[in-house]
């Protein structure tokens, strides 16, 4: 057995509680195995039904555990499942398999090979490197029925799934036992955090998005969705460990090159110039040069080298990473649609909003390198969860951005995309012709925060008063800190709470002070302290508002994760319709699904008053 999965079980963590931790979604196959082969009752999804060339598979669960198992009906007698492990016959002719990630690999390959065109995994489907909205997960994975329910009503594929790795999700999960995880600095908590904090890994995530499509039958509308591994970082210190990156994300179909790993330690030489003639293939500097300037930019020739010398690096190992990709997919996968994925590449790193020139020569040397770039991501001055204040300025921006993108047939990729107004959007979808991609994330712990505030239920009150005082102890002892940054924004999230709420802001005389006009506020998820400070609570060892609580992987952060598995279905309904709404929402205002198609799907909505009606209500 794994150490992953012997931790779990030890420590009793089981799937259905705390899933995706494991990369596995079987944690105790002899278990579940003679469950089965006794007759015991376990959950048969019915609309996960799928053909292969060795016969129909049906994913079926153990409810208690959340153990899942894939049952073979062989197309004939002998049928082989190629590639499918640990395999166990059934009386009446069946195979039952664990639902093991080396398993999803192998249904991978036969799915694909039987139909290239299957929307059971994720895919690179043309449609989806040109508009789609990055749905990311900061948090938890409880909001995926909602996203495939929305891509149903809406009849668009987006990016259903979406996280930066290693920073959200645990790359390796023996590195996380062996306490080997890096921590990332947040200097608005004054802290560094272990990174994935969000407690799943990779590899548990990629398993358990494709579980969630067949459970609920969605892979039967066929629409095409994608996996974006975001913000994968490039060079620096990542360098010793981008094998193991490489493996993890061998399921998404979509990968964000990040750069600023390497470009943070890049010295450029003081004679730049003279640093490109050495370093940097001279036909590829005219290639590039004569792009931009047949797109009718004018370079400015030192600071065209000084960008050379500068990005070079990291474009280097860009390509070599990009390489690897490629080579892990041509290794483990057998088709063409299996091994295909789309590439947006970061620059909203690099330093300052970003030129018109400097996206050209990005794109430029991509394309010199045999690099298709999807999107590129600019810098447009976005703040997270902040709309941009002047929609002219911003249609200005995004225009001399499209100019140079639309010749490179990229879209473009506007990251800290959450909390824009409906006007910012409308811009952004105008300006491109919707071939675009909006990244929300942290939009959807939010909505969680709202949808336990509403529901009725005892556990699921007693679930977000814990939670919002949280971020209340958080936001005094920021108040009061000794470190600036997080003095700051501490005190900038509190005023913004007590001014909207109509209150005096002079509040920071003592601690007791602050404590007594926060205390004096009624507790709601629209308060800015605990919209700031909320995701961490998810891992939080005993849901200590302390810094050294955050992102723990001991069994204490996953049983405080628990808690939010174990909401009530009328949270989940809250959730979901939130989810859908404000996909339905970004859609409509970018111009990815018409105006009457989102009326449709917003009446739709409204009208579920039963989680099971609405999961029955994504496909038939
Ligand atoms: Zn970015």
């Amino acid at each position: 057995m794994s150490p992953i999965n012997s931790f779990l079980l030890q420590n009793n963590l089981r799937i259905a509680h705390n899933p995706c931790v494991s990369p596995d979604f079987c944690l105790d196959w002899p278990g579940l195995r003679s469950k089965v082969q006794a007759g015991a009752a376990l959950t048969v999804y019915a609309k996960s039904r799928f053909e292969t060339a060795a016969g129909f598979f049906t994913l079926i669960e153990d409810p208690a555990t959340g153990d899942c198992a894939w049952r073979l009906e062989p197309a004939r007698a002998g049928a082989v499942a190629d590639g499918m492990t640990e395999g166990a016959s059934l009386p009446d002719g069946a195979t039952v398999f664990p639902a093991s990630f080396a398993n999803l690999l192998a249904l991978k390959n036969l799915a694909q090979a039987f139909n290239p065109a299957t929307t059971i995994f994720p895919t690179a489907a043309p449609r989806l490197g040109q508009g789609t909205l990055g749905i990311g997960a900061r948090f938890t994975t409880l909001h995926w029925p909602a996203v495939e329910w929305a891509m149903s009503a809406l009849e668009i594929g987006v990016t259903a799934n979406q996280n930066s790795i290693p920073r959200e999700l645990v790359y390796d999960v023996n590195a996380m036992l062996d306490g080997r995880l890096d921590s990332v600095p947040f200097p608005f908590i004054g802290t560094n955090v272990p990174e994935g904090h969000q407690g799943q890994s990779v590899e548990g995530m990629s398993h358990g998005c494709i579980l969630s499509k067949l459970k609920t039958g969605f892979h039967r509308r066929g629409i095409a969705w994608s996996f974006n591994a975001d913000h994968q970082p490039i060079g620096g210190k990542f360098d010793s460990r981008e094998d193991q990156l490489v493996e993890g994300c061998v399921l998404a179909s979509y990968i964000t090159f990040d750069l600023s790993p390497e470009l943070a330690q890049t010295k450029v030489a003081d004679d730049a110039a003279g640093w490109v003639k050495a370093h940097v293939p001279a036909d590829l500097v005219a290639k590039v040069r004569a792009r931009v300037a047949g797109l009718g930019l004018t370079l400015n020739e030192a600071e065209f080298t000084r960008l050379l010398a500068y990005v070079w690096p990291s474009m280097q190992k860009m390509k070599r990473r990009d390489e690897k990709y490629a080579a892990a997919r041509a290794r483990l996968f057998t088709t063409e649609v299996g091994r295909a994925y789309l590439r947006e590449l970061s620059i909203d790193e690099l330093p300052g909003l970003t030129t018109p020139e400097t996206t050209a020569i990005m794109l430029a040397l991509c394309e010199g390198l045999g690099m298709k770039i999807h999107f590129v991501a600019p810098a447009f001055g976005f703040q997270k969860n902040m709309p941009y204040p002047d929609n002219a300025a911003l249609r200005g921006l995004i225009e001399k951005q499209w100019a140079v993108c639309r010749q490179f047939e990229s879209s473009i990729g506007f990251h800290s995309g959450s909390g824009k107004s409906a006007e910012n959007y409308q811009v952004m979808g105008e300006v491109t012709g919707s071939r675009l991609e909006i990244k929300t994330s942290g939009r959807y712990t939010y909505e969680m925060g709202r949808a336990v505030f509403a529901s009725r239920n005892a556990a699921d009150q007693a679930l977000w008063r814990d939670w919002y005082t949280f971020t209340v102890e958080l936001a005094l002892k920021g108040a009061f800190s000794a470190d600036a940054t997080e003095q700051k924004m501490a005190r900038i999230f509190i005023t913004d709470a007590l001014e909207k709420s109509g209150r005096p802001v002079d509040v920071f005389a003592s601690e007791a002070t602050a404590r007594a006009a926060i205390e004096a506020l009624a507790p709601s998820p629209e308060h800015m302290f605990w919209f700031e400070y909320n995701f961490l609570y998810v891992l939080a060892g005993g849901g200590r508002a302390e810094k050294a609580a955050l992102g723990d992987h001991s069994p204490a952060g996953y049983r405080q994760r628990a808690r939010f598995y174990s909401v009530s279905d009328e949270a989940r309904l809250n959730y979901a319709k939130l989810v859908a709404g404000y996909i339905i929402f970004l859609a409509e205002n970018t111009g990815l699904a018409s105006k009457p198609r989102c009326a449709g799907a917003a009446k739709l909505l409204a009208g579920y008053t039963s989680m099971d009606a609405f999961l029955g209500g994504i496909s038939n």
